[in-house]
């Protein structure tokens, strides 16, 4: 594709980056036949080659409007478009310049900016969402059923204390919102973890990876997540933690992606760089850890497996998990268009609702086309998309790992 953007963007480093990645499309238009959003709507402008058309026309000069601005905000950022592109257009980090240069060009009304933060402040803090959501339980029995599904209820979590210490240690990102909503994830990685001789090292002092912030805009904020857990984990990473271990496959990324995000900054490239580098999400972890002999077999339970986007698409990691689960003995059932979006997608489910309901009734009727006895998933945001409308539970794979450790007292398998 010619490009003909401004001077003034050129000299930067992320518009030779948005020029470069504009040049290797070729407008074919392969990449509407998966994207979700253009399957919903049918509008060319919501399809990838219309949005890169939108953001082509912003990083040349025009101004951005109201509608430029909409189309972008009904991406999911799903990145099913990356999978399918035969020329690689990243269009993910596209999409990236094209958000910042709208937010800053267009004022949004007041009660989208007000929500936006609201979000912002609330989910990426541990402590205020666990006053709000503990807020919501004491309210729930008074809730109308539409708000009641979306108040997750309190999970028990067994008292576990390891034994005596293994030499591998890992840390593992803690997160913001799962660990106050599905706080049994990490423990069950946790359990997992120590039934296979590794250690987690828990460091209380890390914060919400960024990814939040990143989507919603908010770039600098991003950075300063990214600088805290940098911060809270080097010491570790200098006692010889072998990886840092992420359980929400939305987070993976965003982790992966500091070395690039702080590559500018003098203070933290190198330590950036490094934490990138001993990013891990569970699933390549555990893949890597051969074979799992502690485990035992599970009673061939019927799972259908959600991958998330960001499992598939994001970190390009497919079949892992459902390998995983198969060489454990669970029966994984058919589910059709596996690379379609739930309609999660971070803060997507709330502040698109619409599409986002849809999105979320087609997977569920994907996923449970073929009888499951439950839909296991691999990042906080689809589980509880998902949880509030399925006819079976939702659970985070590594939960079913977890029932399979000898003696345990999980019930899940
Ligand atoms: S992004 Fe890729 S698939 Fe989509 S129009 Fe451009 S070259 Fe074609
Ligand atoms: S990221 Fe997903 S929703 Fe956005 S354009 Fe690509 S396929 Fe469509």
């Amino acid at each position: 594709m010619q490009t003909a953007l401004t001077q003034q963007l050129l000299q930067t480093a992320a518009g030779r980056e948005a020029d470069e990645i504009l040049r290797n499309c070729v407008h074919c238009g392969f990449c509407n036949a998966t994207c979700p959003t253009y399957q919903l709507t049918g509008d060319e402008l919501d399809g990838p080659r219309g949005r890169i058309y939108l953001i082509k026309q912003v990083l040349e000069g025009h101004a951005p409007t109201a509608r430029t601005r909409l189309h972008l905000d009904r991406c999911l950022t799903c990145r099913a478009c990356e999978t399918t592109c035969p020329s690689g257009v990243d269009y993910h980090r596209l999409l990236d310049t094209g958000r910042t240069l709208t937010e800053q060009a267009t004022v949004r009304p007041f009660a989208q900016r007000l929500l936006r933060r609201a979000l912002r402040r609330v989910l990426t803090c541990r402590a205020c969402f666990r006053l709000l959501l503990g807020s919501g339980r004491l309210l729930r029995p008074l809730l109308p059923g539409v708000l009641k599904q979306h108040i997750p209820v309190r999970q028990r979590i067994d008292t576990w204390h390891p034994g005596p210490r293994h030499e591998r240690s890992v840390l593992m990102l803690a997160g913001c919102v799962q660990p106050v909503l599905a706080p049994q994830i990490n423990h069950a990685t946790e359990q997992v973890l120590y039934a296979l001789g590794i250690n987690v090292v828990k460091e209380h002092g890390d914060a919400c990876c960024g990814a939040l912030s990143h989507h919603l805009g908010a770039t600098e904020e991003a950075l300063q997540f990214a600088r805290r857990n940098i911060d809270a984990w080097w010491p570790h990473i200098e006692r010889g933690a072998e990886a840092i271990i992420v359980t929400a496959s939305g987070c993976a990324p965003m982790v992966k992606d500091y070395g690039r995000l702080l590559a500018d900054d003098f203070r933290y490239a190198r330590k950036a760089d490094r934490v990138s580098e001993l990013a891990r999400d569970i699933s390549e972890y555990l893949a890597a850890q051969s074979p799992l002999h502690v485990l035992q077999q599970a009673p061939g339970t019927r799972v259908a497996f959600h991958s998330p986007c960001s499992l598939q698409h994001g970190l390009q990691i497919n079949g892992v998990v459902e390998a995983l689960l198969r060489s454990l003995g669970y029966t994984l059932t058919t589910v059709s268009d596996p690379h379609l979006c739930c309609g999660s997608a971070g803060t997507y489910s709330i502040l698109q609702r619409s599409l986002a309901r849809r999105l979320r009734d087609n997977k569920l009727a994907a996923l449970q086309q073929d009888s499951p006895a439950l839909i296991a998933t691999a990042n906080i945001g689809c589980h509880t998309h998902l949880s509030g409308q399925a006819g079976v539970p939702v659970l985070h794979w590594i939960e079913l790992l977890a029932t399979l450790i000898p003696g345990s007292n999980h019930d899940h398998a």
